[in-house]
């Protein structure tokens, strides 16, 4: 909800009381002073007028798991196991996945009862860059990397993709940077190059590294630090 409207929802702040309370800096988010009645505060935030808290802050769930082959990237399915079955089950009912893999993709998928925070993660327009190891089917063509650089382009969506970087590493596998998410993006690319992806796992989702110390289907709570390195 934006800031303006918590504080005017509060008996006796009108709108303009509100306005007067920002401008002369005696409302505080997480203990620090903000002035802009438009931001759109969480409820996982503290919201103070003063030394009066006006909304107390809920704990939020941060997770990263490392996803299995053949789990859905979804809450429920009827066919398939998804990657809520890998989690404690107290935990399932407030979490949403940031950033979607495919059914056979591996990898860092993360998982968040704050929603502000994991659209950050996702919105093509924040540009969180993505790093995928993707094996092919056929060896990665040299003009793979200039045309993946320059934009693919996407004709459901109508649009180019972003600049994304190859790193080949061998004949037949590569890192692949992205900045957007978008609909089976990694193979959709490789199809328009005329390649097909055998294998898919995504390591990094901007600073949130995949924790090589994490088995396959084991997942841990952020640091603090990761939290916040998500904008
Ligand atoms: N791009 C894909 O094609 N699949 C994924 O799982 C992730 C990105």
């Amino acid at each position: 909800m934006k800031l303006s409207r918590i504080l005017s929802n509060q008996n006796e702040v009108s709108r303009r009381q509100a306005n007067r309370l920002l401008a002369a800096g005696r409302v505080f988010i997480d203990g620090g002073v903000c002035r802009e009645g438009g931001l759109d505060v969480s409820r996982f935030r503290e919201v103070r007028i003063d030394q009066d808290i006006i909304q107390c802050a809920e704990p939020a769930h941060y997770l990263m798991l490392h996803k299995p082959a053949g789990y859905l990237s979804a809450t429920q399915d009827e066919q398939h196991p998804t990657v809520m079955e890998l989690i404690e089950s107290g935990l399932r009912p407030q979490l949403h996945i940031g950033g979607r893999l495919d059914r056979a993709s591996t990898g860092l998928l993360i998982l968040s009862s704050d929603g502000l925070w994991s659209r950050r993660l996702t919105e093509p327009r924040i540009k969180i860059p993505k790093v995928y190891r993707v094996k092919t089917a056929q060896p990665i063509s040299p003009e793979t990397a200039e045309r993946f650089a320059e934009g693919i382009w996407f004709d459901y969506e109508q649009l180019t993709t972003s600049p994304a970087h190859l790193d080949q590493l061998s004949d037949h596998e590569a890192l692949l940077t992205i900045f957007e998410g978008r609909y089976h993006q990694v193979k959709r690319m490789f199809h328009a190059v005329g390649n097909r992806v055998t294998s898919l796992h995504r390591e990094s989702m901007g600073d949130l590294k995949l924790d090589p110390t994490l088995a396959v289907g084991g997942y841990r709570h952020l640091t603090t630090d990761e939290v916040s390195s998500v904008g």
